[in-house]
């Protein structure tokens, strides 16, 4: 079996107005990359790659790059595939070209899990784990009205765990905090997002407050790169501190795991390498007895159903990011939804069961949703 074909398309979807507000602003539209691989075999893998803006650009990238390093070549070839791709840039890992990456290296192990009949949980090794603990994400940040709407629909479905998003400034942040916590009344652990917002001296107001209503995790109060502030906070803040979906590769993940400063981690595969390095970086919390849960964010299907089989095959894996607003292209482009709310059965996801991710992209859904050329 070789790869006959690659297809990478830009995909975008516009937001509705206050659904999907974090400390960095608000998001109007969301943008992805979706990877189609044919095999000799008929065999159809598909994969995603986060491409919030301008996702053409990534498609260029797999159309120019990757797609003469994966044509021809057996799919099962994955790790030294994985390797030349990461090699095709010099520097460190990251940005448009590990995106890229990821869409492409999940695609093929979308397809040898199809070829071996089983899905990709399954083929990884994690079996015995169909259904994964969800919680909801994420409460918008500033607008009661939002938020409590949002709260509701969570305790409806039976979350047992609620994300909400805040930021700076931190006595708003705090403010926030017991505002929600309040209204939520011990229906449901909270558990709050700061999308990188504070400095260390508002982290560590923010987060001492978080500790006393009995927040579950304090996730990103720094950005990824800011290592020394996450060790200090975690030094002088008794909360579980929550990161890794700013990472790319599992050389800079080792690094925030071996600090010792978070105790929940968050890498996502259509960021992360992939299934390739997101099962590394993974090992590596597992190996270091962090817990583990999947960042699926403005994911569509693909990423949404990929993470979700990550999920299962971890023993690491303690939660799965459930998102309560609605993204089309996770509802609607494998013709049915994926990982949404209104699957949950008791707080909880079942990992499709069909071959492989156990999804198939509608290509009347994708080209709806196309990001075409300019004329
Ligand atoms: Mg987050």
């Amino acid at each position: 079996m070789v790869i006959e074909e690659i297809r990478a398309t830009p995909l975008a979807v516009p937001v509705a107005p206050g659904q999907h507000r974090t400390s960095w602003g608000e998001y109007r539209s969301i943008g992805l990359l979706l990877v189609e691989l044919h095999t000799s075999d008929g065999i159809i893998g598909y994969g995603e790659g986060l491409a919030r803006h301008a996702p053409r650009a990534y498609a260029e990238v797999v159309d120019q790059v990757f797609a003469p390093m994966v044509l021809g070549r057996d799919p099962f070839e994955v790790a030294r595939i994985w390797r030349a791709m990461a090699g095709a840039f010099s520097g460190r890992a990251g940005g448009i070209a590990y995106e890229a990456l990821s869409a492409v290296d999940t695609a093929l192990w979308d397809v040898m899990a199809r070829s071996a009949g089983l899905p990709l949980f399954r083929f990884l090794g994690g079996g015995g784990a169909e259904w994964v603990e969800a919680y909801g994400s994420a409460v918008s940040w500033r607008s009661e009205e939002t938020a409590f709407r949002q709260i509701e629909q969570c305790l409806a479905l039976g979350l047992r765990t609620i994300k909400l998003k805040l930021g700076s400034p931190a006595d708003e942040a705090i403010a926030w905090a017991r505002r929600v916590h309040d209204h939520v009344g011990g229906r449901a652990r909270l558990s709050a997002d700061a999308n990188g917002a504070f400095d260390l001296p508002d982290a560590v107001r923010v987060g001492s407050a978080l500790a006393d209503l009995g927040f579950a995790w304090f996730e990103e109060p720094f950005r990824p790169d800011d290592l020394a502030s996450y060790r200090a906070l975690a030094a002088r803040v008794p909360i579980r501190l929550a990161a890794g979906e700013g990472e790319f590769s599992a050389a800079t993940a080792h690094e925030l795991l071996a600090s010792g400063a978070i105790g929940l981690f968050q890498p996502d595969c259509a960021r992360a390498g992939g299934i390739t390095e997101t099962r590394r970086m993974i090992a590596i919390a597992e190996a270091l007895g962090i817990a583990y849960a999947p960042h699926v964010g403005g994911g569509g299907a693909v990423s949404a159903a990929a993470n979700l089989h990550l999920a299962a095959a971890s023993t690491a894996c303690v939660n799965y990011e459930c998102m309560i607003f609605d993204q089309p292209l996770r509802s609607t482009l494998a013709g049915g939804p994926v990982a949404e709310a209104t699957q949950l059965v008791d707080g909880r996801l079942r990992v499709p069961q069909g071959p492989g991710l156990g999804i198939a992209v509608d290509p009347a859904v994708r080209d709806r949703f196309l990001v075409r050329d300019p004329d």
